[in-house]
Parts: structure tokens; C-alpha cells; sequence
């Protein structure tokens, strides 16, 4: 690599978005140059420490100096951060990304150094070991359960633990551990700062894996080649069933046998818990998870252990993206069309895209698995820009489930009554063989609008255009929560339009009032809920998941988390309470989403040796969704989707961009809505279309007022320039907002 010496200029990107206006995209002020003091030699990609105004900032050496301000003018760097440089491809992904998706480079900086500890070298921490003094005195339980823990600890040959750890491991409070150390039983040493992985145990690549069914194997087979060869884009496309993890697990094992590192990213890492078994099973060792909930130093540690190449695999949702990797050989986007992927606020990216983006950067391959790929994916495809390695069927004897239609048009049903005749009698048979049920209702909460019966007044958020989605499940009583802004108060005892007391109806069902609903029809089964409400964190996730296993649990009832790759045996019936849900509206993505996301939750039903059925509740079972996953065709949907797209120029086919202006007055959200689709007027490509100003979807979230502008191109079309440009032209000023979406996923 270069290098810069004293007296060289070097071109220095900040961490922190510099004053000004947020996104301005690809312009000079992004970076600002530095001169190389003597003594100091920077190479690209250095971390260091620069003089801005009366401030120090940290920066990296993005490449030469750019200006050409006179080198006397010019600052010269303060030093080096102890901290691994960031590397040529990474930098270029900051690049790429910054300028797809019209964000300040300095942003997308952050994701990449996304905490300033990240930059200081660990600290060692404080371990206890035993001095060998014997204890004074009467030597109480707790003071015992501390020395045998520790004692057992040190035979095993662990770094010392914390008094933290100890304090658990024991069952008492930290004072009990403290006072054996002034005591002077125990002292305190200094342990190094590992546990990011360079002290856990490596995956190992030549533990043997399952025999691979003919489909995986040719699958697999592809997958290793492609780890050979540098960068392409592999559609592991397969049922649900059919094994894709296992087959994605060769391609891991392949990055690994060259001493490379892979990638897994996941749309949540909380319901990773079947997942990780799974990969302990087969490379003998756990990966690492990489999520917001890590504590800082547990980050901190991680961060630079993926930076020097300690950490062979890492899993984690779409922040994961952007760690340092030393050698990177592989990325593999599982469930890759879920819309969990797209980032919605700050710098706005779809993991997924950005995935192949890196890719294409570090030279490696992109798994992209799916049983649902998404329409963009699978018109890649279709270009010849990626290879598509199908599994048709379902692994083992397991066979796709049947899928049946109730026409909820039919059921004779009291007015409040979700789950029909026919879907109560597969759960009660189902319990009768011993086998389990789940039921799926894509709304939390247990109603989603509230009503006054005395006045007709329904309860909405104070900041949001939305309804309040009553909650009972949570502590305090029964709330009104807004699912858009976070909202929460208690149910008022009196409306407050005509302050009618307890007069507040329910209208609809949340999961929490099916839940009611079910252990009301069947009080012998034994029903647990699944919902983002109940399961706070991966610990809640797996206590739920082993109850599944263990056969503890005979209706499951939850929303879409519930969704995701969940593979238990002994579920034969899946009920889907509103199958209709998501096909109202006119969102560009309806269909395609319900379908995915109904085709998922069907693939619970069935994945072992018992066969499954799956009922779809639907007032519209003519729908081309419904009928489509009762025909199990969704090649023949997924066509008939795309073709409709094309007669548009609807994305996959045509490229959409987004603009939303918002402000808490509505007046100024008008003034520079209407001055951005001006300048846009200017800066789109001939062929392009503009539509708007008009109010977003949620025309008023957390108090701001939220106007829309959508310009259609075709696929040639340089959007994030036009946008770029026209943000240029547009002053912005105060509190008024506003945030380019390339490639917006809904509308
Ligand atoms: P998918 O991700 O395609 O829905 P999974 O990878 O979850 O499918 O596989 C479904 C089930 O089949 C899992 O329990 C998995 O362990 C098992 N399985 C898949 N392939 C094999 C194989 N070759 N040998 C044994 N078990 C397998
Ligand atoms: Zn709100």
C-alpha cells in the first residue's frame, strides 16, 4: 500500500458528520486534508486523531490530500489511534454505500467504527485467583460456594473470572466475594482482555457434517466452488425443509479450510437460538454473535478480534455488515427477502444489497438463501448476474405440507370469535396424536383499535396518525401503546371525548386476544405465546423453544417472529387466523410479501417424518396469493407478479426512489417538499417520472409532519445522482428533515 510521509497531504475522512447540512453526498467537504508530521508514516486506511476548529476528531486516511489550499494552510495530523486500519475494500463499501444511498460518507463511516471504544485498545480486566491464605474464621456457605467455584474454575485452566462471574456462578451477592478478597483469600489479578473469540474455541471445518441428500450435494458442491473463485452471487433457493443451512454450512466450512472468515447475516439475532445449535453441532464450536444488545466492552473486544482475524465466523443481523473483517472469504444472507434487512432510519440501506456490493469489493461469494427469494433476486437471476442452485424438495421423508383455504364467509361464528370450526377441530386433532399447533395472527397486542361505545371515539396517538394497539401482557394493567412511535399509556377508566366510564370496546384481534380466545375454547391444551411483547430477548426466545422441543407447549400462537426458520418436528397444523392481513392497501409489495411471508409461516407445518396441513382463514380465497400457496405454485405466482411489475416499470424492472420531507409544521414540510420536487424536476433523467408531493403512508409520525415525493426511471437511471443534485438545490433548514430512500420497500 502507499505510503504518506512528513510533508505529504493526505485526505482524511472524519467519523463524525461535520456541522452543516446532513447528506451531502459526494461532495469535497467530506474529506478535508492534513499534513504528515515528521516522525509519523500513514498508510491508507489509518485511524487517526486530526485538529478540527478548537476540536480533536478522529478521522481515517481515506487516500492523497484532494484541496488545493496552500500546504501552509493546512493542519498537520495529530497521531495515530491504537486501532486496525480500515481496509481498502472497506473503504470503498463506505464509498459505494455513502453514494447509493445519498448519505454522508462520515455516516456510514460510523457504521463501520460504530463506537468510540471500538477505537481504544482493550483494557485489561480484573480476574480472581486464590492467594492460597486459608480463611480466617468460620467459613460460611457462601463463602464456601465462592472458593469452590473459583477452584473448579482454575483446575479447568479458565481465565480468571470477574467478580461479576463469580457472584453468579456462586448464587450470592458481589459484597460476599469482595470480602473474601479483603480477607486476602482472593486477589485480583489482571486478565487479558480475549473473550471476543481468540480464546473460544475455533469452528472446525473437518468435523464430518450430515450425508447431504443428491439436491445438497450438487447445491453444496456449486457453493465450495464458488469460495474458489472470488466474487459471484449464489440463490440457494429451496423450499422450506429442504436443508439449505446445511448445504450453506459446506460453503462455510470451505471459507474456513483456506483460513478465511465468513459472514452469516440473519434478519434478527434474537431467534438465531435452533440456529446456533445447529451450527455447534456441525463445526464443534459456537460463532460469533454480533448484536446491539453485546455490551460495550464485549463490543469493544469483538470488534477488534474480527479486525485481526481472530474470529473465523460471525452471525449477525444487518449491522454485521460492516465489521472489519481481516479475511473475509464469504457472506451468506439467510431468509434474504425479509424486509428486516432494510434499514429505515439514519443512513437508509438494504443489507442485502449492500451484502452483494461487499462481495463484489473483498472479491468473495454472496449465498443468498431463501424459500421465497424476492422479486429483485430472482430478476438477477433471470439477467444471468446470479446463479440459482434449487433444492425442490423437502429433506428426508418430510413432505410440503397440504395447504387448504376456510372461506371465513361460510363460518357461522359469534361476532367475536376469530378462529373458525374447521381450524379449532386440526388443533384438538392434533393434540389428540400428540402432535403440536401454531397459530399465526401478524398483529401484536390484543386489540389493535380501541372504541368508545358511548360516543364512537377511538383512541389514537397523540404524535402519530395511528390507532393505539391496546396491550394486556404487560406490566401494569391493561395500556395503549402506538406501535409507530412507542406511545404507552394506561387505558384511561373514562373516554376522554364524552368521559363515558368503562364503556371502551376491543375492536379486532391482536395475538394476545387469540391467545384469550383459544385458552377460552380449549382449556386443556397447554398455549404459550410468541410475540415481540413476551419474548424480550434471545433468553426468553430459547426458554420458549426448548418448551416447543420438549413438547411442553400444544398451541403456539404468535406474530411473525414466530415466522423465521423454526424447525419443530412434532408441528403438523399451522393456522393462519387473517390471511387477508397484508394484501389490503396499495403497497407496490403486498402480494409478494404476504406470499413470502405465509409460504414461511406454512413451513413450519410438517418438517419431519409427520405430515403437515395448514389452514389459511381467508374472506378472499380467490385471491392469486391464496391460491398460489394452495396450489404450492409459486413459480407461477412469482411470474405472473413480475410480469404485472414489467407492464409498470415497478421495481425489479424500473428503479424507484424515494424523498420524505417532514417537520412538526406542516407548512414548512409543504415549502420544501415542494422546492425538492422542483429541483428534482431538474436533476431526473428524461423518462423519468415524479409523483407527489403527497402526504407518506404515516402522514404524521412522532409529531412531524411527513410528505412524500417517488421518482420512477428505468433501470439505466442514475437516481442517487438526480437525488444528490437536487439536495444540493434545496436548502434545509431548522427542524424540517429529509430522508432519500433509494430502492424504498414500501409504498
Ligand atoms: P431450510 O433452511 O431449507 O428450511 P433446514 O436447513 O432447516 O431447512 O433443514 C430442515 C431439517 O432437516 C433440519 O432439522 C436439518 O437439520 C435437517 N437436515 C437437512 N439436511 C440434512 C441432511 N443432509 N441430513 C440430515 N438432516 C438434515
Ligand atoms: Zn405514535
Amino acid at each position: 500500500a502507499r505510503l504518506f510521509r512528513a510533508g505529504d497531504r493526505v485526505a482524511v475522512l472524519p467519523l463524525q458528520a461535520m456541522g452543516g447540512q446532513p447528506g451531502r453526498a459526494g461532495g469535497r467537504l467530506d474529506r478535508l486534508d492534513y499534513l504528515v508530521p515528521p516522525g509519523l508514516d500513514l498508510t491508507p486506511g489509518a485511524v487517526v486523531r486530526v485538529p478540527l476548529g478548537p476540536r480533536q476528531i478522529t478521522g481515517v486516511v481515506w487516500g492523497p490530500g484532494e484541496g488545493d489550499l496552500a500546504a501552509t494552510r493546512l493542519k498537520p495530523v495529530i497521531g495515530r489511534r491504537d486501532c486496525p486500519p480500515v481496509s481498502g475494500p472497506l473503504r470503498r463499501l463506505v464509498d459505494a454505500v455513502a453514494s447509493y444511498t445519498v448519505s454522508p460518507p462520515a455516516g456510514v463511516l460510523r457504521m463501520v467504527l460504530p463506537i468510540d471504544e471500538a477505537l481504544d485498545p482493550p483494557r485489561p480486566e480484573a480476574g480472581l485467583v486464590l492467594t492460597g491464605a486459608a480463611p480466617q474464621g468460620r467459613l460460611t456457605a457462601q463463602r464456601r460456594a465462592v472458593l469452590e467455584v473459583i477452584s473448579a474454575g482454575a483446575t479447568a485452566g479458565d481465565t480468571p473470572p470477574s467478580v461479576a462471574d463469580v457472584a453468579r456462578a456462586a448464587d450470592v451477592s458481589d459484597g460476599v466475594v469482595r470480602g473474601l478478597v479483603e480477607a486476602g483469600v482472593l486477589a485480583v489479578v489482571e486478565r487479558p482482555g480475549g473473550r471476543g473469540g481468540d480464546d473460544a474455541p475455533a469452528p472446525d471445518p473437518e468435523r464430518p457434517g450430515p450425508v447431504l441428500g443428491p439436491d445438497q450435494t450438487a447445491a453444496a458442491a456449486a457453493l465450495v466452488d464458488a469460495v474458489a473463485q472470488g466474487f459471484s452471487v449464489e440463490v440457494l433457493d429451496g423450499v422450506t425443509g429442504s436443508g439449505k443451512t446445511e448445504v450453506y454450512f459446506e460453503a462455510i466450512a470451505a471459507a474456513l479450510r483456506r483460513g478465511r472468515q465468513a459472514l452469516v447475516l440473519v434478519p434478527e439475532i434474537a431467534l438465531t437460538t435452533q440456529w446456533l445449535e445447529r451450527f455447534r453441532a456441525r463445526f464443534g464450536a459456537a460463532p460469533l454473535s454480533w448484536h446491539s444488545e453485546l455490551g460495550h466492552a464485549h463490543r469493544r473486544r469483538a470488534w477488534r478480534a474480527v479486525a485481526e482475524g481472530r474470529v473465523p465466523v460471525v452471525v449477525g443481523a444487518r449491522s454485521a455488515l460492516f465489521l472489519p473483517f481481516a479475511d473475509l472469504g464469504l457472506i451468506v444472507v439467510d431468509e434474504e427477502h425479509d424486509a428486516a434487512f432494510k434499514q429505515e432510519e439514519g443512513v437508509i440501506y438494504h443489507a442485502r444489497d449492500m451484502a452483494v456490493m461487499r462481495g463484489a469489493l473483498e472479491a468473495v461469494p454472496v449465498v443468498l438463501a431463501s424459500a421465497t427469494p424476492a422479486l429483485e433476486t430472482l430478476a438477477n437471476v433471470e439477467r444471468g448476474r446470479y446463479h440459482r442452485r434449487r433444492l425442490a424438495a423437502r429433506h428426508g421423508a418430510a413432505v410440503m405440507p397440504a395447504v387448504e383455504a376456510i372461506d371465513m364467509r361460510g363460518q357461522r361464528l359469534p361476532a367475536v370469535r376469530f378462529v373458525s370450526e374447521p381450524l379449532k377441530q386440526a388443533i384438538v386433532d392434533a393434540a389428540a396424536r400428540g402432535e403440536q399447533a401454531m397459530l399465526f395472527i401478524n398483529r401484536r397486542g390484543y386489540a389493535p383499535l380501541t372504541l368508545c361505545r358511548a360516543c364512537g371515539h377511538r383512541m389514537r396517538c397523540p404524535s402519530c396518525d395511528a390507532w393505539l394497539v391496546e396491550h394486556r401482557l404487560r406490566a401494569g394493567g391493561p395500556r395503549l401503546v402506538c406501535h409507530h412511535c412507542g406511545h404507552d399509556e394506561k387505558l384511561p377508566d373514562a373516554c376522554p371525548d364524552c368521559g363515558a366510564e368503562d364503556k371502551f370496546a376491543p375492536c379486532g384481534p391482536g395475538v394476545e386476544r387469540l391467545a384469550e380466545e383459544v385458552a377460552g375454547l380449549l382449556p386443556d391444551l397447554r398455549v404459550a405465546v410468541m410475540t415481540s411483547d413476551t419474548i424480550a430477548g434471545p433468553e426468553a426466545a430459547a426458554e420458549l423453544i426448548g418448551r416447543m422441543e420438549a413438547g411442553a407447549v400444544d398451541v403456539l400462537i404468535g406474530t411473525q417472529m414466530m415466522a423465521k426458520g423454526y424447525h419443530f418436528p412434532k408441528l403438523t397444523v399451522v393456522g393462519v387466523v387473517d390471511a387477508d392481513l397484508g394484501l389490503a392497501g396499495g403497497d407496490l409489495r403486498a402480494a409478494e410479501r404476504t406470499y413470502q411471508l405465509l409460504a414461511q409461516v406454512a413451513g413450519r407445518a410438517g418438517r419431519a417424518e409427520r405430515p403437515g396441513r395448514v389452514l389459511l382463514q381467508t374472506y378472499d380465497p380467490g385471491h392469486p396469493v391464496i391460491r398460489a400457496l394452495i396450489a404450492g405454485d409459486r413459480d407461477g405466482f412469482l411470474e405472473a407478479e413480475a410480469d404485472a411489475r414489467r407492464q409498470a416499470g415497478a421495481p425489479p424492472y424500473g428503479r424507484w426512489a424515494a424523498v420524505i420531507v417532514s417537520a412538526p409544521d406542516a407548512g414548512d414540510a409543504r415549502v420544501t417538499a415542494d422546492l425538492f420536487a422542483r429541483a428534482l424536476r431538474r436533476t431526473l433523467p428524461p423518462g423519468a417520472r415524479l409523483l407527489g408531493p403527497a402526504p407518506a403512508p404515516i402522514g404524521l409520525l412522532r409529531g412531524r409532519h411527513r410528505l412524500r415525493l417517488l421518482a420512477m426511471a428505468d433501470r439505466a437511471a442514475d437516481l442517487p445522482l438526480a437525488m444528490a443534485r437536487a439536495r444540493e438545490l434545496v436548502p434545509v433548514r431548522g427542524a424540517i428533515r429529509v430522508q432519500i430512500d433509494v430502492d424504498p420497500q414500501s409504498f
